[in-house]
C-alpha cells in the first residue's frame, strides 16, 4: 500500500466516457486513463486531466474535479499517481523534511509569502475546474502556513511549473538530485505494466 495521504480517488467502476479538460492540464486520453488505473491498480475517479507525465509518457499527476462523480468534495486538485514517485516522496517525508520545513515558515518571511501565493495560485487552478463550497478557501499539503503533504505540494509544483510551489520544487529537486523520479523515468522495473501504445505526441 502506498502511504499517501489523503487516499486517492478511487473507483471500482470501468474506464467509460470521453474525459474533457477545461483547465490548462492536457485532456486524459483513453490510453492515459488506462495507464494510470495500471499505476493505481484501480481506476480513478474524477480525472479531468493530465497535470504532469513521467519522461516515458506515464501519466504522473492528473489533474481531479473538485467535486467527484458520486458527490466528495476532493480538495487535492493535483493527485500523483505514480507509486514509485509516491514512494520517494514517502521517504523524504519520513527523513523529518516537512517540519524543517513549517520552521523555515516562521523565521523567512521571503519563504512565507512565496507558500501563500502558492496557496492562491492552487485556489486559482482549482477555481478553473469549478466552485465547492465545501472546501472554498481550503488548498492541499497544509497550505498556506503548515507543511502536512509533501505528495500533494510535489503534485502541484509539478503541475504549475518551477518557481511557484517552494517546498514542492525543494522536494522534486532533492529527488532529482538522487537521479531518481522525476529526473529518470523508474518504469523499466515496473513488471507488468506494458509500455503506453498510445504516446503522447
Ligand atoms: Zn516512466
Amino acid at each position: 500500500m502506498i502511504d499517501q495521504h489523503p487516499p486517492p480517488p478511487l473507483g471500482s467502476g470501468t474506464l467509460s466516457g470521453v474525459p474533457v479538460s477545461t483547465s490548462s492540464s492536457e485532456a486524459a486520453s483513453a490510453a492515459d486513463l488506462a495507464a494510470v488505473a495500471e499505476l493505481l491498480g484501480r481506476v480513478p475517479r474524477g480525472v479531468v486531466g493530465i497535470a504532469h507525465r513521467c519522461p516515458c509518457g506515464r501519466p504522473d499527476v492528473v489533474e481531479t474535479a473538485p467535486r467527484l462523480p458520486d458527490g466528495t468534495p476532493f480538495p487535492t486538485t493535483y493527485y500523483l499517481v505514480d507509486p514509485f514517485a509516491a514512494s520517494a516522496i514517502s521517504t523524504l517525508e519520513a527523513s523529518g523534511l516537512m517540519r524543517r520545513m513549517q520552521d523555515r515558515l516562521a523565521t523567512d518571511l521571503e519563504l512565507a509569502a512565496a507558500y501563500a501565493a502558492a496557496h492562491e495560485d492552487y485556489l486559482a487552478r482549482r477555481a478553473r475546474l469549478g466552485s465547492v463550497e465545501e472546501i472554498e478557501g481550503i488548498s492541499a499539503g497544509g497550505m498556506p502556513t503548515r507543511v502536512k503533504c509533501l505528495h500533494a505540494l510535489a503534485g502541484h509544483a509539478l503541475a504549475a511549473g518551477p518557481g511557484v510551489q517552494p517546498f514542492g520544487d525543494e522536494a522534486l529537486e532533492l529527488l532529482a538530485a538522487d537521479g531518481g523520479w522525476p529526473a529518470t523515468c523508474p518504469h523499466g522495473e515496473l513488471a507488468g505494466v506494458p509500455p503506453l501504445t498510445d504516446p503522447p505526441a
